[in-house]
């Protein structure tokens, strides 16, 4: 196992960077730089990590940990939405020390054995300086092979009880949400996010509007709109999405309605190289 993403650092950072909130009292939003990562568990209790963050941070991430949940406390599993290297790019530290498994959607995994790179981020889409950035973003695959292995085929989270992992294709092939009934927390990773991720300007600032998946690195559109539709289907009252701040309630039901309406204005690009 080696960290590529060493050598890869994204100039941007949001207002928010390091400073972490409490969803539920059992789900809290780490952002580092411009990803969202969660622990979700109470305080002090078993935990689970939900995505892995930016190259460089597992430092952050651990002190993070422990100041919620105790000294050299070590989550139960890190389950993946995707492999992305803003959702992995702390894993390889982080599994050096924690040594726990990790679970992704079983067509994610050949992107978390060393087998697969994804496509390159397409930087002609509309929307601002991110997507202009976005070529120097790292685009293959790393290998966490000894640790990661296919999410459970009845949809069940390891270490989250209560919680069931949705495949949300589109964004990536294998990407999954996570979902739980009884309060309707959906935690939904790049399947759609909370702000409009090409600006540089909305990303520093994180003004707080809803939006399709990241457009420079997601190659199926038709599958992103399923998905998106999907998820608003299930109806969740709390959305932790992979970049923004977390949605809730009825501004959520609104937001999610007239991204489900409108997805083809809201969220495809006007042209670029995954468009067709
Ligand atoms: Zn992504
Ligand atoms: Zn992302």
């Amino acid at each position: 196992m080696e960290n590529e993403f060493e050598d890869r650092l994204i100039p941007a950072t949001s207002v928010g960077s390091g400073i972490g909130k409490p969803i539920t009292t059992d789900i809290y939003c780490l952002p580092i730089q411009v990803v969202n990562l969660f622990f979700v568990g109470e305080p002090g209790q078993k935990w689970v990590l939900v995505d892995a963050g930016m190259p460089r941070s597992a430092d952050e991430i651990i002190e993070e940990a422990e100041k919620r949940f105790g000294k050299d406390a070590k989550p139960e599993a890190i389950i993946l939405t995707h492999g992305h290297f803003d959702h992995v790019g702390a894993i390889v530290e982080l599994l050096e020390k924690w040594k726990v498994p990790v679970y992704a959607h079983e067509l994610e995994l050949p992107y978390l054995t060393g087998e697969a790179s994804y496509p390159e981020p397409d930087p002609s889409v509309d929307g601002g300086l991110v997507a202009k950035m976005s070529p120097m973003f790292p685009n293959h695959g790393i290998n966490i092979a000894e640790y990661v292995q296919a999410l459970p085929s009845d949809h069940s989270v390891p270490g989250m009880e209560g919680w069931e992992w949705v495949h949300t294709p589109g964004h990536t092939e294998g990407h999954v949400s996570l979902f739980r009934e009884r309060d309707r927390s959906l935690i939904a990773g790049d399947a759609f996010v909370t702000v409009h991720q090409e600006s540089l300007y909305k990303v520093m600032t994180q003004k707080q509007e809803i939006s399709g998946p990241p457009k420079y690195l997601t190659t199926d559109w038709k599958a992103a709109k399923e998905s998106v539709i999907k998820l608003n289907e299930l109806g969740p009252l709390i959305a932790a999405t992979g970049h923004g701040i977390p949605m809730t309630g009825d501004f959520l039901a609104e937001e999610l309605q007239k991204l489900t309406d409108h997805f083809d204005d809201i969220a495809i690009p006007e042209h670029g190289r995954y468009v067709d």
